[in-house]
């Protein structure tokens, strides 16, 4: 804090009775007039092509950013952002002071960036972050003028815009071949009247938010619809625009990518990606298909795209997404269909094993669709196996259940569940998972796909209160019209059989009420879980499964 001088020094008014506290009597540098960032962001979140942090990291001399930091559980959290910045920053402990007169002065509530002049005056505020990501230094004065002559030029070369205006720079015109080990000359690479495919993505394996980055999985599927595609002699081309933050991890991916790409922490994959209007909080990867005429083709999604059909989305335009769509309802998905995909045509065992899926084909199959983070998960997973183990040796010594873990992200995760069950699963990063999520777009667990003798879907239901957990191996073989006959047979010996109350062992002070349509519940006598029909305490909310309340050690009462 040497460099700074006293509050007796500043500026004007308006900035010292921002920043000031009773406290602190240092921040602000006298230079005289000066136009103000107050830079409002969390190190919980990142931009993944480079922050306003180091786009404007060359300041100019009148202007200067103050820190203001935005989510910090810890002091040493804040110490590790800041030391990034070239900048000031208000110091930690005041920061929520200061936070509420920004949003009371400017009504600035979120992560972001305002411009102000150090006469109090607004200069931008809406759109500076953005703008600012966007055109660094360019920026600057950081006016809404400058913005809007920015912008425009921008529209301007969107109507002019040609593969090779996308990708060069003024300070170069080359791109790395050859797993990052030559220049080739734009010129060269023969990228006119090529599909080119723009990849933005990195090499991490945690991403900067700290999950794990889809990338490095994705970027083998990508590699393997490129050597098809290229085999195929179609004209096709991709480009890597990496925002990759460590030179190890991005030569590191190179090594696997046959294509080109741009250097590393080359500013005009940051450009490339405000261009193409990608927000900052979105995630890697995104894909951008460029015509053969150098006109975008595709940028909605095309990494859904590919996860679900692979090279058969190939050209990646509209029409044939819609085309493809089409498809689908027409001709459904199959056993096979679903889980030969690309270069993979096996799922695994315990022991690592591979068991290719056509030896799976004629039998039933469960596809078990799970997460890690999910406290219920155990049980769920515990009575799928019990009723998979009474299945197996009652009814169909053939049935398989295939795991497939939905969003787990370290491989401890996945072994430890794994390890848990007695059937087969797909490897841990494997790109079916994703796209077996897309084409049944599931957003939540857990989720059981019956596949019949013939390799049909037969039944596909997201929930916990799953027919398997009401019936247990009757609901085999998991069809609707099985669920629905079990259904109505529970119902039928609930109010014929059953008795209204007992007593039991296991709650001996209270007697039990048989109730119907209750939430989920665990059985205290086997700890699963149980839907439907329960025999209940309402005082001590204890739950028993009318099959283990009905054993021998219950007293029927009415
Ligand atoms: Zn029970
Ligand atoms: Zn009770």
């Amino acid at each position: 804090m040497t460099k700074c001088n006293h509050v007796n020094d500043i500026i004007t008014p308006d900035l010292s009775v921002l920043f000031s506290s009773d406290q602190r009597d240092f921040l602000i540098r006298n230079n005289g007039e000066k136009i103000v960032g107050i830079y409002l962001n969390t190190p919980k979140f990142m931009d993944p092509y480079g922050s306003f942090v180091s786009k404007v990291a060359v300041s100019k001399g009148d202007f200067e950013v103050v820190f203001v930091c935005y989510n910090a559980i810890h002091e040493e959290e804040f110490n590790d952002y800041f030391a990034k910045m070239p900048w000031l920053a208000i110091p930690f402990p005041e920061t929520n002071d200061i936070k509420q007169r920004l949003r009371k002065w400017f009504r600035m509530r979120d992560c972001g960036l305002i411009i102000i002049h150090s006469n109090g005056e607004i200069l931008t505020q809406e759109t500076a972050n953005h703008m600012t990501e966007w055109f660094g230094e360019d920026a600057y004065p950081f006016t809404q003028e400058r913005f809007n002559f920015l912008k425009d030029q921008v529209e301007a070369s969107k109507r002019n815009q040609s593969i090779t205006s996308l990708l060069i720079s003024k300070s170069r015109d080359f791109l790395l071949s050859n797993h990052g080990n030559y220049q080739l000359p734009v010129s060269e690479c023969e990228l006119v009247g090529k599909t080119v495919c723009l990849y933005f993505g990195d090499n991490h394996l945690k991403s900067n938010d700290g999950r794990y980055s889809p990338c490095p999985e994705f970027t083998f599927l990508l590699v393997y619809v490129y050597n098809k595609l290229k085999e195929k002699g179609e004209k096709f081309e991709v480009v890597f625009l990496s925002c990759d933050q460590q030179i190890e991890e991005f030569k590191q991916g190179l090594e696997i990518m046959p294509w080109l790409t741009l250097p590393f922490k080359d500013n005009m994959a940051v450009s490339l990606w405000h261009y193409f209007d990608f927000r900052s909080d979105q995630h890697t990867p995104q894909l951008v298909i460029i015509g053969p005429d150098g006109k975008t083709l595709n940028k909605n999604n095309v990494v859904a795209l590919i996860e679900e059909y692979g090279i058969d989305a190939d050209p990646f335009t509209q029409e044939k997404v819609d085309e493809l769509v089409k498809a689908k309802e027409e001709v459904p998905h199959t056993l096979e269909s679903l889980l030969v995909y690309g270069d993979k045509d096996f799922v695994i065992r315990k022991n690592g094993c591979k068991v290719l899926v056509s030896e799976l084909v004629g039998k039933n199959i469960l596809l078990f669709i799970n997460q890690y983070e999910q406290l219920e998960t155990p049980k769920f997973t515990k009575t799928l196996i019990r009723t998979y183990l009474d299945i197996k040796a009652n009814k169909d010594k053939a049935l398989e259940v295939i795991f497939i873990a939905a969003n787990i992200e370290d491989e401890w995760a996945f072994d430890e569940c794994f390890s848990r069950m007695p059937w087969l699963a797909l490897p841990y990063r494997d790109a079916r998972k994703k796209r077996i999520q897309r084409i049944f777009q599931l957003v939540r667990c857990p989720t059981i796909i019956a596949i019949d003798t013939s390799g049909q879907v037969v039944t596909n239901i997201t929930s916990f209160h799953h027919p398997i957990i009401m019936h247990g191996a009757e609901a085999y073989p998991f069809t609707e019209e099985r669920f629905k006959y079990m259904k109505k047979e529970v119902d039928k010996m609930a109010k014929g059989s059953w008795p209204q109350k007992l007593k039991h062992e296991l709650h001996a002070e209270h007697e039990l009420l048989l109730m119907k349509d209750r939430q989920l519940y665990t059985c205290s006598a086997c700890m699963e879980f149980g839907t439907r029909w329960t025999f209940f305490c309402k005082q001590c909310k204890f739950n028993l499964h009318p099959k283990c309340a009905l054993d021998k050690q219950s007293i029927t009462l009415e």
